[in-house]
């Protein structure tokens, strides 16, 4: 089907962002499966840090952003609100400057950005009246009418790109008449439309066999699906031919499942490829699967930045993590990790704060226990997310989780449990940080 499509990556509104290597990957594959449909594609990623931005040598670095009007929940909150993205102006030049799209994609993330959302879509018809706008992604699927309301004129997608029957039956223009993705496809054609990159998204899987309480993948993707190691390697070759891409960052939920069996297989495939990049694991990895054959694989094909999936050993919580872990299995880990040549500075520990009946006191003993193993300790806040079990044992207790998805960020919600509030939140920073300043 010949069209011309849109795909936006949307302002995000929220008290803090920062581009840890970030990509919308979800976008890509949307991409992808356009151009192999046939569809001529544009792409505007309002997230788009400018060329000259400052950042660090592995390619993170601060987004623009300015003031947003804070919403009335966050009326207790001191922190500042903000939109983060490029201005209105370079949004509004940057879509006069292109050809008139037949339709517009546009994709969501977290539940709590919508403003953000809605702000870009507003723009969006402010140049383009009259053009079919369609939303899906993370937002889209987990609170489809919250989006809805949010973006009335917007027809809302609340499938995946994986499945056929859903595409088929959402009846929105031009979507519902395109053939579906398989996980193996590449993203080779979406990579394609990317001008310039700080870094770039690598992706050996989706899925997690696993089912954490306060976790959406197993709604978002049912099931571990591998994607090919050919097709991984290509896709990394390319950015770091095309793009000069030094700094890649694993988007898998999954990474080493099965102790590594897949991700084994992608290192050699990525060695032979001869791509030499640094290697991020933004995403927890599972540390139950970070054996030493797997941690020294690591290290040979150019990990820089571990960060272990822990939340929490604490007994009284291993239906909320799955029992996925517990601190002896931390400590061989980590102890694993050192032994593979990763100096402690380049491992960071999840430590979860806000899980139900969680003390401040327990949080704390946790990332006592991280530093003494001399790794850096990363505090995590919970956000509930809808359609996960903490959301709804959360929402009886939180009416307000289910009333509006703002109350669902990680900054404002730990504020309403007992024993947590601003300062609470800011000793549990405070803390990380002078644990993590003697870190090397
Ligand atoms: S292990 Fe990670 S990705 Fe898997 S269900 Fe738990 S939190 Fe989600």
């Amino acid at each position: 089907m010949s069209f011309r499509a849109l795909v936006v990556n949307p302002w995000v509104t929220d008290f803090k962002l920062y581009d840890e290597w970030m990509h919308p990957v979800g976008l890509y594959f949307l991409i992808a499966m356009l151009k192999q449909n046939g569809a001529q594609v544009l792409y505007v990623d309002c997230l788009q840090r400018p060329p000259d931005a400052l950042g660090r040598a592995n390619g993170t670095g601060a987004f623009p952003h300015r003031p947003f009007p804070k919403p009335a929940i966050y009326g207790t909150m001191l922190r500042r609100y903000k939109l983060y993205g490029s201005t209105e102006s370079d949004l509004c030049t940057r879509l006069s400057g292109i050809p008139a799209p037949d339709a517009v994609f546009v994709g969501s993330s977290m539940t709590y950005w919508l403003p953000g959302l809605r702000e870009t879509v507003r723009v969006v018809r402010s140049v383009v009246p009259g053009t079919p706008v369609v939303i899906g992604g993370t937002s889209a699927q987990l609170i489809p009418s919250a989006v809805r309301e949010a973006c009335p004129d917007a027809f809302v997608y609340g499938g995946t790109l994986f499945d056929q029957t859903a595409i088929r039956a959402s009846n929105i223009p031009y979507l519902s008449s395109l053939k579906s993705l398989s996980a193996c496809d590449s993203l080779l054609p979406a990579l394609e439309v990317l001008s310039r990159a700080f870094h770039g998204p690598a992706l050996s899987s989706l899925g997690c066999p696993l089912s954490c309480s306060y976790c959406a993948s197993r709604f978002l993707h049912p099931g571990y699906v591998p994607r090919p190691a050919p097709v991984v390697a290509e896709e990394l070759a390319f950015l770091q031919n095309r793009l000069g891409v030094g700094n890649f960052a694993w988007y898998d939920d999954a990474l080493l499942h099965n102790n590594g069996e897949h991700f084994l297989l992608v290192a050699r495939a990525l060695s032979r490829a001869g791509v030499t990049g640094a290697f991020h694991t933004p995403n927890g990895l599972h540390v139950r699967w970070a054996t030493p054959e797997v941690l020294d694989g690591m290290k040979s094909a150019g990990f820089e930045t571990l960060r272990f999936g822990y939340e929490t050993g604490g007994d009284a919580f291993l239906r909320d993590t799955g029992g996925k872990t517990s601190r002896k299995g931390l400590a061989r880990a980590v102890s694993a990790a050192k032994q593979a040549g990763f100096g402690g500075a380049s491992i960071g520990v999840y430590v979860m704060a806000g899980l139900a009946g969680q003390t401040r006191d327990q949080v704390e003993d946790e990332m006592e226990f991280v530093a003494s193993l001399s790794v850096k300790t990363k505090p995590v806040f919970v956000s509930p997310v809808p359609r996960t079990p903490l959301f709804e044992r959360y929402a009886a207790a939180y009416p307000v989780l289910r009333q509006t998805p703002l109350s669902h960020n990680d900054s404002y919600f730990i504020t309403l449990l007992p024993g947590w509030d601003a300062p609470a939140v800011q000793q549990v920073m405070d803390l990380a940080k002078a644990n993590n300043a003697s870190v090397s």
